[in-house]
């Protein structure tokens, strides 16, 4: 199919973005990487009057080191997030969330504000963001708001941005002591969205979990945190008894809608075994049966 007919402009600054927005009115659309954007276009899913396009506001790009942690642009393209030593020094699960992101094509258009304003519930970096307590930077005409990445998400493809509000950074503080993280899914075709996805990160001391941050994504409308696994997890090392008690406390944090790969039970399935393997990879501990 082809797109609908739109109207496109280009934005050379943030205040640009701005009147631009207001002139163009509530139908408009932000356009990034096009990654997803496009796609809605074509399929019809979309029809936006006005695309505005934002990909050479220069206030949204780039990564920087702010106090002891970074701030990265919302223009950061998935693949620039993966070549980079502050993120690969300070946030490395987001750049070991890059190479299970689509295909080098799309890595090297689409961008991480993109991802985090599109929220698909089986995209990797929402589900990082939110491991990470990171801080989504919102601005609009009138200033700026900090939100924390798990408030952002707030169902299918939605979240906490108001309409007249982009993303402008997500900032991310420094890493902890003896901080391990881990991002792992399974998918049908290396490059496809997950079935189901894991983003864990703790910090690790004599094999001990502390503080352990489960997110996992594919099953359900948004990142979900697995509290109750957290909870059985927390002080505790990864034994087989340990990890078991943790994949069966999954249950109660998990309650995935069929789609596309499968239904409700199979989910939990690929969520158990993921949680195994990540907490496998954590602590370096020898891999538990799956239950
Ligand atoms: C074949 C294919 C496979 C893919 N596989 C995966 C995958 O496995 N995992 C994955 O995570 N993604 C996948 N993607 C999506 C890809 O990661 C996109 O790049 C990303 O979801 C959107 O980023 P973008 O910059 O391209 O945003 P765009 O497509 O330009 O925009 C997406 C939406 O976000 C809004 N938006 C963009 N930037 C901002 C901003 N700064 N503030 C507010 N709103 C904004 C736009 O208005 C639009 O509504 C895939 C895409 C394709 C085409």
């Amino acid at each position: 199919m082809k797109a609908p007919p739109f109207a496109y402009v280009r934005a050379g600054s943030l205040a640009d973005v701005f009147a631009l927005w207001s002139a163009a009115g509530p139908d408009a659309k932000l356009l990034a990487g096009g990654q997803s954007l496009l796609a809605t276009l074509a399929f019809r899913l979309s029809e936006p009057s006005t695309l505005i396009d934002i990909s050479r506001v220069a206030e949204l790009a780039g990564i920087s080191a702010v106090g002891d942690g970074i701030r990265v642009g919302a223009l950061t393209t998935h693949a620039e997030l993966g070549a980079s030593d502050l993120v690969r020094r300070h946030a490395p699960l987001l750049a070991e969330a890059v190479p299970l992101i689509a295909h080098p094509a799309i890595r090297n258009r689409g961008t991480i504000g993109g991802s985090l304003a599109y929220a698909d519930p089986a995209a990797e970096l929402p589900a990082c963001v939110v491991a990470l307590d990171a801080t989504i930077v919102a601005r609009s005409a009138t200033g700026e708001r900090r939100i924390p990445a798990a408030q952002f998400f707030t169902g299918l493809y939605a979240t906490a941005l108001a309409d007249n509000e982009l993303i402008a950074a997500v900032e991310l503080s420094a890493r902890k002591p003896q901080e391990r993280a881990v991002i792992l899914e399974l998918a049908r075709r290396s490059g496809d969205y997950a079935m189901a996805g894991i983003a864990a990160r703790a910090q690790v001391s004599g094999g001990t979990l502390v503080d352990p941050r489960l997110v996992f994504f594919g099953v359900g409308a948004a990142p979900v945190t697995a509290t109750a696994a957290m909870a059985a997890l927390a002080g505790k090392s990864a034994t087989p008894d340990t990890i078991a008690h943790a994949q069966a406390a999954l249950d109660a944090d998990l309650d995935p809608p069929a789609d596309l790969h499968g239904g409700p039970d199979m989910k939990r399935y690929l969520a158990r075994v993921l949680l195994a393997r990540a907490l496998t990879r954590l602590t370096g501990a020898e891999e538990a049966r799956a239950a």
